[in-house]
């Protein structure tokens, strides 16, 4: 039995949680208005940032930036520890806020908010790593290495369905590195964004001296969204959302030769192989389908199953799909919550009667009506068995819609995973030791993530994360991603008394 959330509480639960997190209460005041995907109420009305706001901030964090560029790198990663202590502090009030304002379930907004700490104790010990090589040269009584500088204010773009982490895997890096940071935040979510500025200004308190406008928050759409971009000030832009922005954005930057890290829509799928452990498929495939109502950008989309276990794959999914309970994200035992608003719900439906016109099966995708709310939009998760990969399963819907479809040569599969404009991730299920590692290899899935025997949802902070194609090229969080909110200078230093030239080269003069 569903539940939902009564109308009329959030915003005073809002307002009590933003002054616990320690939002000063003149934030919460102007012309934009914030809904809660929850009960589609706006709980808030806040200041938007002008033209002329933008500017001075961008102005300020370049000012910040000159004086925390000097700072060691193991100090400013004090600042990232105790950012991280904070977080912690917070985990809960935040993690609710992430409910509220994005609609994700209790344990989903608590992981987002983990996420944000496990970014800091990653970043932490990265501040005593930022290590350059020193290479072999060919020139007698000289040096070569590379040195990694702090590069400038970064800027990042995020989207509504990760509303606070995004922002830390930027930024907690991006301070350890020496750089400060400006921050959009959508505009659909930037209550998470006031109170994430509240924490950190906490622990540059206890920091002290930290340079002002080291981070800041640009709050609006997408015009505030371009000033950032077009300001020759800011070096990096790390831009998170649809692959329409990125087709947006990007341009625009290297127009002035900034460096992007794009992180755009996904289109992940799941190939199951004769082999798999169903049991365990099952649950992944679950997660990671109908998880976060079917909006993460690494939701999976597209299962691609071996002819062979088909129908028993379908038989267990279809219940599956059929008893997960949708409603409040609050209550115990939901795991689905709302889709963020109306457009979403629209493409959601458009989406089905395109793949119903295309030869697809529908299961679910209807709305689910609650008693009192009708500007929220909870859905059954649909599954959807298609004949191909049609026209609409190579779009991306931000909505718990699973396509499903049928392969009987394993070389077929991978051809079909491959065959979308997206490589963000994707996973294959199988205790076949060839097809795993064939999966993994050159020749297998080219996303920037290939998983064995788990979803492709839920990354870990410690690899990195982003994909290929239209996915943007990103990498943001761990293993060397660092490199980009940095620049490397190469330097030869000559300690002797001649001057060898390089390649031979010779030019005497005189
Ligand atoms: P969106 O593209 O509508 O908005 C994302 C952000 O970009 C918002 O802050 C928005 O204001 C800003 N923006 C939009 N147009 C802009 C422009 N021209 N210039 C500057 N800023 C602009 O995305 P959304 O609906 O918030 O999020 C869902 C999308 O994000 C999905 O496509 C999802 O796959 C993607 N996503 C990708 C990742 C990833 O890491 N690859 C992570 C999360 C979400």
């Amino acid at each position: 039995m569903s539940t939902f959330p009564r109308p009329g509480t959030l915003a005073a639960e809002a307002r009590a949680l933003l002054d616990r997190l320690g939002v000063p209460a003149a934030a919460l005041s102007g012309s934009l208005s914030v809904r809660s995907p929850l009960t589609g109420e706006t709980i808030a009305s806040i200041a938007e940032t002008d033209a002329a706001g933008a500017t001075a901030a961008i102005g300020q964090a370049h000012e910040a930036f000159l004086a925390w560029r000097a700072i060691p790198g193991p100090r400013r990663g004090e600042l990232v520890r105790l950012l991280g202590e904070e977080l912690r502090a917070s985990k809960a009030d935040l993690g609710r806020l992430v409910t509220i304002e994005a609609g994700k379930i209790t344990s989903e907004g608590l992981g987002e908010v983990q996420e944000m700490i496990d970014i800091c104790d990653y970043a932490v010990g990265l501040s005593r790593q930022l290590q350059g090589l020193t290479i072999a040269t060919e020139r007698p009584d000289h040096r070569m290495m590379e040195t990694w500088h702090p590069i400038g204010v970064v800027g990042v773009i995020s989207a509504f369905n990760f509303p606070v982490a995004v922002w830390s895997w930027n930024a907690a890096l991006a301070f350890v590195c020496g750089d400060s940071v400006v921050w959009k935040p959508s505009e659909k979510t930037p209550l998470t964004a006031l109170a994430v500025q509240a924490i950190f200004e906490k622990a540059c308190a206890r920091f002290g001296g930290v340079p002002a406008g080291l981070s800041t928050l640009l709050i609006g759409g997408k015009a505030v969204g371009e000033a950032l971009v077009d300001d020759k000030r800011v070096p990096v832009v790390s831009a998170t959302g649809s692959t329409a922005m990125g087709r947006a954005v990007g341009p625009r930057l290297a127009a002035r030769f900034a460096r992007p890290i794009l992180e755009l829509g996904g289109n992940n799928a799941a190939i199951v192989c004769p082999s798999a452990d169903l049991d365990l498929a099952v649950r992944a495939i679950a997660f990671a389908a109908m998880g976060t109502a079917g909006q993460r950008c690494t939701t999976l989309r597209r299962l691609i199953v071996h002819e062979s276990i088909y129908d028993a794959l379908l038989a267990r999914l279809k219940p599956a799909y059929a008893s997960v309970k949708v409603g409040d994200p609050g209550a115990e035992g939901t795991l689905i919550g709302p889709l963020v608003d109306a457009a979403a719900f629209a493409g959601m439906q458009r989406a089905l009667e395109a793949a119903k016109a295309q030869g697809g099966t529908v299961t679910g995708g209807a709305r689910v009506t609650a008693e009192g709310l009708p500007e929220a939009y909870y859905v059954r998760p649909a599954l959807v068995e298609m004949p191909g990969q049609t026209e609409v399963v190579k779009e991306e819907t931000f909505a718990p819609i699973l396509y499903v479809m049928r392969y009987s040569d394993f070389d077929a599969a991978i051809a079909l995973q491959n065959d979308v404009p997206q490589g963000l991730s994707s996973s294959i299920f199988t205790n076949d030791l060839r097809e795993a590692e064939r999966f993994v290899s050159v020749t297998g899935s080219d996303c920037g993530i290939a998983n064995v025997n788990i979803g492709p949802s839920g990354a870990e902070i410690g690899g990195a994360f982003g994909g290929e194609k239209e996915t943007g090229g990103g990498r943001e969080a761990g293993s060397d991603s660092w490199k980009a909110y940095m620049r490397r200078a190469t330097n030869t230093v000559n300690y002797g008394r001649t001057l060898p030239l390089a390649q031979g080269v010779t030019f005497d003069v005189g």
